[in-house]
């Protein structure tokens, strides 16, 4: 099928919205975006191989390619309105492009989010989302507002996703409730929203906890002590991993995207009241310090925890 005709079937099933002036099909897009908002832009690619196993469902891959896109949204407190699509094809498959589009729109429609334009080629099998949002000027959350004495918080529960990574390196059958989580990560849109005003400082868990708080102690000048026995697992990591590789997996395993953000102590009753009204788990698993740039992972006899491995990076090594 020509590329014309693949653009054709995927303009055939987005969603539309008034803010839209001009979606698919001109050679570039025409938005309106609300009177005296700050626009929020982000971009994420996943490569069949690298970020997700090449056998991998269409329909989890394109729930994928736009969830991390989402998280990162939500880790800036924005709303999302609408997003584009780069897709390298190895061929044009129409069934392979049908069951992405079933991931991606599903969630794209959860959302609110139109799709208004992108890019067709033929290439390695890769797949790259630009997504947009608004947040009130001076109201988004950074990765440097951090400030010492805060708490931090994380949202759900860790390790899953790399729990069933480490399962499926391991040729093991992956657990279902820790597939799921790693196939189709729950971008946490409304939480982000909820915390524009009360946190002071976020950021999505992609690549591991300890690697990403590193970034927010550094960007913050501030340091982090985390509190291994507080950290949240689900119950299906804590059957399938002992306890050490289960805190290994949360400290360290990356792909979850939850939100980890830190908050005044003043603040913790709004933020139990913003757990219940979401019904999702916010824990508070540890402390912002004076230790500039430091994350340290504390036993619960005090003791410093190193984890064996840090946070995924792409060019380690
Ligand atoms: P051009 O040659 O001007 O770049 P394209 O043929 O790449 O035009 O795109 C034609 C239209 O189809 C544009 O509006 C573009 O945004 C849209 N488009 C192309 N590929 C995709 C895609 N994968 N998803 C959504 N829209 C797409
Ligand atoms: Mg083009």
């Amino acid at each position: 099928m020509p590329e014309f005709d693949l653009i054709a079937r995927i303009a055939q099933r987005v969603g539309s919205r008034g803010d839209v002036v001009l979606g698919i099909g001109d050679d570039a897009a025409i938005l309106q975006p609300p009177a005296g908002q700050h626009l929020v832009v982000a971009m994420d690619t996943l490569n069949a191989g690298v970020h997700f196993p090449s056998e991998t469902a269409p329909g989890d891959i394109g729930w994928k390619a736009l969830a991390v896109n989402l998280s990162d949204l939500a880790a800036m407190g924005a709303t999302p309105a609408w997003c584009t699509l780069s897709l390298s094809l190895p061929g044009s498959d129409t069934a392979w492009v049908d069951g992405f589009l079933d991931g991606f729109l599903e969630l794209a429609r959860t959302h609110g989010v139109v799709l208004v334009g992108g890019d067709t080629t033929r290439g390695p099998l890769s797949v790259c989302v630009t997504v947009h949002g608004f947040v009130a000027p001076g109201q988004a959350l950074r990765r440097d507002g951090a400030r010492v004495g805060d708490d931090v918080w994380l949202s759900g529960t860790v390790g899953d996703a790399a729990g069933a990574l480490t399962q499926w390196n391991a040729g093991q059958p992956m657990t279902a409730a820790l597939r799921d989580r790693l196939d189709r990560p729950t971008p946490r849109v409304a939480l982000g929203c909820a915390l524009v005003g009360l946190a002071d400082a976020c950021i999505d868990v992609s690549d591991g906890l300890a690697a990403d708080l590193a970034h927010v102690a550094v960007a913050s000048n501030v340091g982090i002590d985390l509190h291994c026995p507080d950290l949240p697992a689900s119950e299906a990591l804590a059957m399938a991993f002992a306890a050490q590789e289960q805190l290994r997996l949360q400290a360290t395993g990356g792909d979850d995207y939850e939100l980890c953000f830190t908050a005044p102590t003043a603040s913790r009753a709004a933020v139990a009241r913003i757990a219940s009204e979401l019904q999702l788990p916010l824990t508070r698993i540890g402390t912002v310090t004076s230790a500039a740039g430091q994350v340290r992972l504390l036993a619960a006899d005090g003791t410093e925890w190193l984890p064996p491995r840090a946070g995924y990076e792409h060019f380690a090594g």
